[in-house]
């Protein structure tokens, strides 16, 4: 697999501005960035911002910095921000430089406060959040000005000092600019600058009671660290102007310009590490990176691969417009990584124990089987006995037209990779269930078809009873049953599948699969492909998780 990014351009309307600006030489390098609040896990959404900034960097030299938009102490945790870096990083991202942080530019950002009440830009305003937004007015009608907006400069100094020192309660005032309060749009309403929140920070600890909006903050934050494309989902398109109203009025070096894209959004699931946060903190599901979640973590559980991942990404238009993304296609790039990237490997998830009767009783015969039927993955010892597991599902009690490919008894089976069985007979338990199957082995059918001319018409995965290893595997339904959980207007939680995590526990695997390292993936063969727990797998006790079955048959 080819990281394309690396390789080819990007093709959308951020790459082909890029483009023209560097060859007409307004632009000398390009500096991005990904800036996610540490306030939850990255989902599959951020792993579409992360490729477009890192990927268009990488096309064209330039750097993407990884900043934490850690401006809101309150919802944010030093946790979230070691997963988000160690999900860039697996995804196979390098941030230039070190990690950033919002936070670095506090002091830098409260002088350009300063700067903006001593220009008389900004204003301490004590109306409480209530009395703001009736003050606000709304889309169609206009504002009104706050009674504290034609403070002086000195008095606004002394009150922000105040803010800062700790001197007023949460809520009692906030700073704000003073722009246009019948401005068209609302963004430039005399927007927020300064909040108290009296909560220690993750980064600055106690340094901080008042904390810059995201809005004052972002675009200064850019033209600190020289970003000179800033790219953005489309919920921000509306906030552009106050980006340019405050890198015109603060005496910036750098002067960034803000691009949006549209968010991507998947059928099936949510979106938003809010509604995550929820599904995690109600237990819905066993964590951030339950393989359920869309988070990249998750997704990282299920199997999926970085390849898997960045290729999907790559692969959605970079467009103006917000879509939903079918959940097939995501799946498409899973099958087509670990198509050729998984070794093949043999595990009965539903055992039939079938008893050979010509075969000797303690006879093992290794076969050596190749890890996959075209590419060079190796090989492995598969042992062969009496005694083993077929799937359920692939034994009929009678012969019939409509599954004649399957094994009943008079009829044989290619074993896979091994040889020709003919069924018997068979035994029930007390509640009528085939328990036993008892079969024949047809002699000298090792890789060839038997003498007597009559071929089997299928071919089924087994293992070994004796040498074979049992294993609890965990099949994964979709975690809603709705495409569109969060689209109308009852709780996304009433559309949470109960059943979409199946545990299966006596599943028997071939051995070759103890030694399967955390992480490691497969195809067992006829099933799907599975992915050794990262955290659960062990050698005793392996556990694999289903990342995805071999078809699209939903
Ligand atoms: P959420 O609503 O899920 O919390 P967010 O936008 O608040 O997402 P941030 O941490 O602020 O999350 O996002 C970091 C970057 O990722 C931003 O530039 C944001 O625009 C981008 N991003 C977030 N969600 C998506 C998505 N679904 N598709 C594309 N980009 C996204
Ligand atoms: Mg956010």
């Amino acid at each position: 697999m080819t990281d394309s990014t690396a390789t080819d351009k990007p093709n959308n309307f951020i790459a082909t501005l890029i483009e023209s600006e560097l060859t007409q030489g307004s632009l000398n390098k390009i500096v991005t960035r990904f800036p996610p609040e540490p306030n939850g896990y990255l989902h599959i959404g951020h792993a579409k911002a992360i490729s477009v900034n890192f990927g268009l960097a990488a096309s064209f030299g330039g750097d993407c910095h990884l900043r934490f938009d850690d401006t809101n102490p309150g919802k944010e945790e030093q946790e979230y921000v070691d997963a988000i870096k160690e999900d860039v990083s697996w995804l196979g991202y390098q941030w230039a430089g070190e990690v950033r942080y919002a936070s670095d530019y506090f002091d830098q950002l409260f002088q350009w406060a300063l700067h903006l009440i001593n220009a008389g830009q900004a204003y301490v305003c004590d109306l409480s959040a209530e009395q703001a937004s009736e003050y606000r007015g709304w889309a169609t009608a206009p504002g009104k000005d706050s009674p504290f907006r034609n403070r002086s400069v000195e008095e606004n100094l002394a009150l922000i000092e105040k803010m800062r020192a700790g001197d007023f309660d949460e809520g009692a005032c906030v700073l704000r600019a003073k722009i246009d309060m019948s401005s068209p749009n609302m963004n430039l309403r005399d927007p927020i600058l300064y909040r108290i929140r009296k909560i220690s920070h993750h980064q600055t600890g106690d340094k901080w009671c008042i904390y810059p909006s995201y809005d004052f903050a972002h675009g200064q934050e850019d033209a600190i660290e020289g970003v000179t494309h800033s790219i953005c989902t489309l919920e921000f398109a509306d906030h552009r102007p106050l980006y340019d109203w405050f890198l015109e009025q603060l005496p910036v070096k750098n002067t960034p310009r803000q691009f949006e894209f549209g968010r991507l959004n998947i059928n099936y699931t949510v979106m938003s590490k809010r509604k995550l946060k929820q599904l995690v903190d109600d237990r819905v599901v066993q964590g951030w990176d339950d393989p359920r979640m869309p988070t990249i973590s998750g997704l990282r559980r299920r199997g999926y691969t970085p390849a898997a991942l960045r290729n999907f990404c790559d692969s959605l238009a970079v467009a103006k417009t917000d879509g939903v993304v079918d959940i097939a296609q995501l799946e498409y790039f899973i099958r087509d990584d670990l198509n050729t990237s998984a070794p093949r490997a043999m595990a009965v998830l539903r055992p039939l124990k079938v008893v050979i009767s010509n075969y000797p009783e303690d006879q093992i015969e290794q076969l050596t089987i190749p890890s996959h039927p075209d590419l060079d993955l190796g090989e492995r010892q598969v042992p062969f006995s009496r005694e083993i597991y077929i799937d359920q599902e692939d034994f009929k009690e009678e012969y019939s037209k409509k599954f004649k490919k399957k094994f009943c008894p008079g009829k044989r089976i290619r074993l896979r990779n091994a040889y020709v069985i003919e069924a018997v007979d068979f035994e029930k338990d007390t509640e009528g269930n085939v328990v036993q199957v008892n079969a024949l082995l047809i002699e000298n059918t090792l890789g060839v078809n038997p003498e007597d001319g009559i071929n089997p018409k299928g071919v089924v995965h087994w293992v070994s009873v004796s040498e074979g290893i049992a294993a609890t595997v965990r099949i994964y339904g979709r975690l809603f049953n709705c495409e569109a959980p969060d689209r109308g207007d009852e709780n996304f939680l009433n559309f949470v599948d109960g059943e979409s995590l199946r545990e299966v526990q006596n599943c028997w695997v071939e051995p070759s699969l103890a030694s399967a390292k955390a992480e490691a993936s497969f195809q067992f063969e006829r099933e799907g492909y599975f992915v050794a727990d990262r955290y659960d797998h062990g050698s005793d006790k392996p556990v694999f998780n289903m990342t995805i079955g071999l078809r699209d048959n939903k």
